[in-house]
């Protein structure tokens, strides 16, 4: 494939989209992201790396770490994420991220590891099994990326913690059904110190390859099977970009995880990882120009996982 050409066609289209959206400001320090910003990268499984636009410039990640904190839950776990599994599931939810409904009606198991409620009992199990959440987090993305830099921004974690009322009431509510391990302020700390990491679009397209690799890391090591890189693939699939999965899989077709900073992280299994960045979202909290841009690339290019 001709990556440049692809990317230069996505930039035009994410750039027509300007005005479109609105940056997120339920966390007060993301708001002061330039809402016309726009980076995309790629990287792939031959290790070539192409990038345009903003691709070298940290954003907050924010939901795009929990694929991140959910593949080094597994790696670690010793039964193949059996005991995870049974604390998360990973059925679509059809809920906003946050949503507290479902816990109610089954007894404290999220439905998936991508909402909030999900990605709480992952970082919580992360926690048990590594001692170090977010530090587990930050060291596989400096690892993979080479960018040693990479960090947590502690202005945007301070931020959410502040404003965490809503995911502090679902933390405490899955540990009420005895779904936590820890201490709910433990994995709060964890969780947003994740979801703070600042990192560009060339940081995550190297840290996400692993999955177009199948399993396989930057240093040819095997993080976890060909069967559990599958199985991440399909859930970023199904429950990967809010409760606008559907319409992902419909317009870009493959696995793929939005965040609120306006970053989605997409897999082109067997050949690349693809990072898109615009700080504008649509009313299903997914970037309007990264979605915009990864359609064009797979619309042209013909390749998707369909
Ligand atoms: N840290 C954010 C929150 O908990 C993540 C939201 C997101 O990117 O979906 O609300």
């Amino acid at each position: 494939m001709d990556y440049p050409v692809l990317l230069a066609a996505a930039e035009a289209a994410a750039r027509a989209t300007t005005g479109r959206g609105h940056v997120a400001d339920y966390i007060p320090a993301l708001a002061e992201a330039d809402p016309e910003a726009f980076g995309m990268a790629v990287a792939t499984v031959d290790g070539e790396l192409y990038g345009v636009g903003d691709w070298e410039q940290p954003f907050s990640i924010q939901s795009v770490s929990k694929l991140f904190s959910l593949a080094l839950a597994l790696a670690h776990s010793s039964d193949g994420g059996e005991a995870l599994w049974r604390g998360v599931g990973r059925e679509p939810s059809g809920n906003p991220f946050n949503s507290l409904v479902q816990l109610e009606t089954e007894h404290g198991i999220p439905r998936n590891p991508f909402i909030n409620a999900g990605a709480l009992v992952v970082t919580d199990r992360l926690h048990s099994l590594t001692g170090d959440a977010s530090g587990a987090v930050r060291e596989f993305l400096r690892r993979e990326s080479g960018n040693p830099l990479l960090d947590t921004d502690p202005v945007v974690a301070a931020s959410e913690a502040e404003h965490g009322h809503r995911n502090a009431a679902l933390a405490h509510f899955i540990a009420s059904h005895g779904n936590l391990q820890n201490p709910v302020e433990t994995v709060l700390e964890h969780y947003y110190a994740h979801c703070a990491v600042a990192a560009s679009c060339r940081d995550l397209v190297l840290a996400g390859a692993f999955l177009a690799r199948y399993g396989v890391r930057t240093d040819g090591t095997r993080l976890m099977t060909r069967s559990e890189a599958k199985r991440i693939n399909a859930v970023l699939l199904t429950c990967g970009t809010y409760d606008a999965a559907g319409e992902f899989a419909f317009r870009v077709g493959l696995p793929g995880k939005s965040g609120v900073g306006g970053g989605v992280l997409a897999i082109l299994p067997g050949r690349a990882a693809v990072c898109a960045w615009g700080p504008r979202l649509d009313q299903a909290g997914n970037s309007v120009a990264a979605v915009t841009a990864l359609d064009t690339l797979t619309t042209l290019s013909g390749c998707s996982v369909f």
